[in-house]
């Protein structure tokens, strides 16, 4: 997004090519990241310092069981290539990130969660099994058996432990290629969470739009989306609506192509124009309300953000310019008191977020975890090489709240935190036993991101 740098890229198609290139960074004396898409935010997959794995090419689904809905594949098959798959065969993915592009080898490695982590957990509470090629260059099976402490801590271990080649995964059973939906406007962040709370047993799936440049006692308002999936019988049209030429999202969007859109979008990406966007969204929130439940594709209610190719563009393009996403995670006590001052505080410094979303979480069992039993508050900011410090500033202030309220950052969505940040958000026991695996398993320390650097720059 606002950060990356140039590498040579390599794309193993093998286990073996996996060693090759392990072997050929260590004969060039450099460390080796590891990459899927590149989806996430930051510098999780950039390695300014040496070279770059790309695991995409090992994209074959091995295996799909009907009957249980596990799905064998290789590592950089990616969420689109899954669903594509198994939905026709009346599955969809347990967990689904907000674009569809991000392969399962990152998807594992961030333990990336869906609107549906308070229900489901993150995609590492789907999966059963993994291959991983550690530095030593050893091919190792992992679960919940074989090695459990290395299973949890590659799930979330950000690619500094090894590169996953399979992934074994359960996916859900689907009556239908449709979920019901409705729209709820809610007038502050108060009422989000109230409304969240309170549904979190029947919905399959929350989640909030926050119009982040609301103030004073509308501070925090917007839209939730409550989802649920259709039961068995309930959508007579079953056979064609599981299709994959039903969930396709349309060429156009009012007319216009949009892989243009992004074109469009750009003529509004600053303060006065993003608060028109967010007020203009806010009433049509409140007419969505009237609407009660409707239906909706799997792909479309996933997979808004794809809708507009290259919507990042819109924040500008070229050196220093673009956008970071900034996700909290707060426990679910000190949630309203922590969003209500990053929103506050955020705009007061003149950073106000053109995107909110508000998601509930729940807690799970891998070691570097960032979910919490609470909430989480994404806010995109925009970049220019005008405001970049300041942002940074700004980040650093939001940080010392969050921490103090207990709360912790996601690595698949940050680009600014420090390492005494993510020593304060990770306890010391989790920590500890990260960078234990980490020595052990590689340790020449080939296995290096602009993260990892950043974040554990002084090696634990
Ligand atoms: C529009 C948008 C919406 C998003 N919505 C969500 C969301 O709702 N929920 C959510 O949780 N995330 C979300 N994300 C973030 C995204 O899901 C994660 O960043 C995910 O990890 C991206 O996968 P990737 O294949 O692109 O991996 P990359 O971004 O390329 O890499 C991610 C991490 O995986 C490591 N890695 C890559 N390959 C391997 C391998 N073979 N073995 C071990 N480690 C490896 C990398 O080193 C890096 O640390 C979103 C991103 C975007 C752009």
């Amino acid at each position: 997004m606002a950060v990356g740098a140039p590498a040579r890229v390599l794309r193993p198609r093998s286990v073996e090519e996996v060693r090759q290139c392990y072997d050929l960074a260590r004969r060039d004396g450099v460390p080796l990241g590891l990459r899927g898409t590149g989806c996430s935010y930051g510098d999780a997959s950039v390695n300014s310092r040496g070279h770059v794995l790309d695991i995409g090419s090992l994209d074959r689904i091995l295996a799909f069981d009907r009957a249980t809905g596990v799905a064998d594949c290789e590592a950089g098959v990616t969420l689109a290539q899954l669903w594509r798959y198994t939905l026709p065969r009346g599955h969809w993915p347990t967990v689904v990130s907000g674009t569809m592009f991000p392969t399962l080898a990152g998807a594992a490695a961030m333990n990336i969660h869906g609107k549906n982590n308070f229900k489901v957990g993150t995609i590492g509470d789907a999966i059963l099994e993994l291959d991983v090629v550690l530095p030593t260059g050893e091919l190792v099976t992992l679960d919940r058996q074989r090695r459990p402490d290395l299973f949890h801590a590659v799930i979330g271990g950000f690619g500094m432990l090894g590169t996953i080649t399979r992934v074994k995964l359960r996916t859900k059973r689907v009556y239908s290629g449709e979920v019901d939906v409705k729209g709820v406007s809610a007038k502050n962040l108060a009422e989000h969470m109230a409304y969240m709370d309170a549904h979190k047993s029947e919905a399959d799936y929350l989640v909030a739009w926050i119009d982040c440049f609301a103030a004073g006692a509308a501070l925090g308002r917007g839209l939730v989306h409550h989802a649920r999936y259709l039961d068995e019988g309930e959508d007579p049209e079953a056979e064609r609506t599981l299709q994959v030429g039903y969930q396709e999202l349309p060429a156009s969007i009012l007319g216009f192509p949009k892989g243009e859109i992004w074109r469009f979008l750009r003529l509004f990406n600053h303060d006065l124009g993003m608060a028109f966007v967010n007020w203009t969204k806010h009433q049509m929130g409140k007419l969505e309300e009237r609407k009660g439940f409707y239906r909706q594709s799997h792909a479309a209610f996933n997979f808004l953000l794809d809708y507009v190719p290259n919507w990042k563009f819109a924040y500008g393009r070229g050196a220093g310019r673009g956008l970071i996403q900034y996700q909290a995670f707060v426990p679910h006590e000190t949630a309203h008191a922590t969003f209500t001052e990053l929103l506050r505080r955020s705009r007061e410094r003149g950073h106000t977020s053109y995107l909110g979303v508000l998601k509930r979480h729940r807690p799970d069992p891998f070691l570097l975890t960032h979910a919490v039993d609470g909430w989480s508050l994404a806010l995109d900011f925009k970049v220019t090489p005008d405001n970049r410090e300041s942002l940074w500033a700004t980040t650093r202030e939001l940080s010392q709240v969050v921490l103090a309220a207990g709360g912790r950052f996601y690595f698949a969505k940050d680009a600014v935190i420090d390492p005494a940040t993510a020593r304060a958000m990770f306890s010391e026991e989790a920590r500890t036993r990260f960078l234990e695996l980490k020595r052990e398993v590689d340790p020449d320390g080939l296995l290096q991101t602009d993260l990892w650097r950043r974040v554990f720059r002084d090696g634990g």
